[in-house]
């Protein structure tokens, strides 16, 4: 057997560990159940909080949000109270692609969430999720009008669900098949020594899909199960095709559960005398009337309009700070849903679980004017609640579209061919993995 030189990763988002057994066990899914017995695979948890944008840079970093930059789809700016997007030009420290690409080694990403706009590595980067315009989104530039003749496309437009769940379940395959069909043709045409691919397909089933898997209601559950049948015949190819050199790494970003309610905690806030507009209903962050003291951003990031940090802010540091941090804390984890079900397992301080933000040097972290991208509360939901960031709603419990919701713990990793200490427990972790498999930096 040769040395193991080349490295596959097939990256599913948002599957959970729980539902590939359980889909293995039914039989959908053989040949996942035939590489297991030869490979190790085991539950990984993800990172707070537990979305894509935030779990995939730390997966390319290896650092928490506090580290990598990356801390929600929405950030804010304090001193103007203007919102944006954080994209692949926010990252604070180089990912797994670009070192690799320093070493001389050949990469190929396709998909990764967090990888636009593209940046250069020695090989080709396609982008994914946050690029609108497959045209625009790569490295080198000719591969997107290449990927964009042949009717690739970034993402499955979810909208579609809110108006036709049938059809937007064909648009998922088709964005899948699309997808598999140019990843096997990199495969063949390029030299490369990690070869990565994202779906985010799975992802977007679970959202729109999942009650129906799990309460078995016809017609979705069967196309579910379909669904998973198809991913099932990519990892047996993807078996087939792997060589005695290569090994294969394959991981999900974090886990899924059934949606019981959306939780909006800008409507909480505000019905408990925390936040207040200058119009209604607002239209963004600036907005906030100077009387508020808290406001929140997706998921459960709380933040304290802070005097000296946010633009407007009328909270002192020191007692009131605290005092407020406390009440908050409290309150929260007093919050019922109608069922009269507690909603908010933990209220923990931003900085215990998004790493120490380097900006705060040697001084002591906690200051919460140097918190920076770190929220001052992180409101960690029991499973099923999705802690909704937007600034107006006209109720604090609902329901729509959408049926599953992200977990923390439940994401899997499968490896072969690849060593997965037992010190490995969340998605950072993988970062170290990665880099021992090619020798890089401490093992
Ligand atoms: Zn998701």
């Amino acid at each position: 057997m040769k040395e193991k030189q080349r490295l596959f990763i097939l990256a599913l988002d948002g599957t959970p560990f729980s539902l590939l057994n359980r889909l293995m066990d039914e039989g959908v899914m053989p040949n996942l159940r035939e590489l297991v017995k030869t490979a190790t695979f085991r539950e990984l948890h993800s990172v707070q909080p537990p979305l894509s944008s935030v779990a995939w840079a730390s997966f390319m970093t290896g650092g928490k949000p506090a580290q990598h930059g990356i801390s929600g789809f929405v950030e804010r700016e304090p001193r103007t109270m203007d919102w944006f997007v954080p994209k692949a030009d926010r990252l604070k420290l180089p990912t797994v692609f670009q070192i690799l690409s320093d070493r001389g080694k050949r990469v190929f990403s396709m998909n990764v969430p967090l990888t636009y706009p593209p940046f250069k590595v020695n090989g080709i980067l396609i982008s994914g999720f946050l690029n609108k315009d497959i045209g625009k989104g790569t490295y080198p530039p000719a591969v997107g009008a290449f990927l964009k003749a042949k009717g690739y496309v970034v993402d499955a437009d979810i909208e579609m669900a809110k108006r036709d769940l049938q059809s937007f379940f064909n648009e998922l395959w088709d964005v899948l098949e699309k997808r598999i069909e140019m990843m096997w043709h990199f495969y063949e045409q390029e030299a490369w020594d990690l070869f990565m691919t994202h779906i985010m397909e799975t992802d977007r089933l679970h959202h729109i899909f999942w009650k129906y898997f799990a309460h078995d209601l016809p017609p979705f559950a069967e196309q579910f199960r379909r669904f998973y049948g198809r991913i099932d015949a990519l990892i047996g190819k993807v078996q087939q095709k792997l060589s005695d050199d290569m090994a294969l790494l394959m991981l999900s970003d974090h886990g899924f559960t059934e949606l019981k309610y959306e939780v909006y905690l800008n409507r909480w806030l505000a019905e408990n005398g925390y936040l207040y507009f200058e119009q209604v209903p607002p239209k963004s962050l600036k907005d906030l009337h100077a009387f508020s003291k808290a406001y929140s951003l997706y998921p459960g990031r709380i933040f304290i309009h802070l005097k000296g940090r946010e633009k407007f802010g009328s909270v002192n540091s020191g007692v009131e700070y605290e005092r407020l941090c406390q009440e908050l804390s409290g309150k929260l984890l007093k919050l019922r849903d109608p069922q009269n079900k507690p909603v908010i397992k933990e209220v923990r301080r931003g900085y215990e679980l998004y790493g120490i933000p380097p900006e705060a040097g040697n001084q002591m972290f906690t200051d919460p004017l140097r918190l920076g991208i770190v929220p001052d509360l992180l409101a960690l939901p029991y499973k099923g609640y999705d802690l909704k960031g937007v600034l107006w709603h006209d109720r604090l419990f609902d329901r729509k579209v959408f049926s599953g919701t992200h977990t923390f713990v439940d994401a899997f990793v499968l490896g072969k061919g690849i060593s997965i200490p037992d010190s490995v427990e969340a998605i950072p972790d993988i970062f170290k993995v990665i880099q021992s498999y090619f020798g890089i930096g401490k093992s």
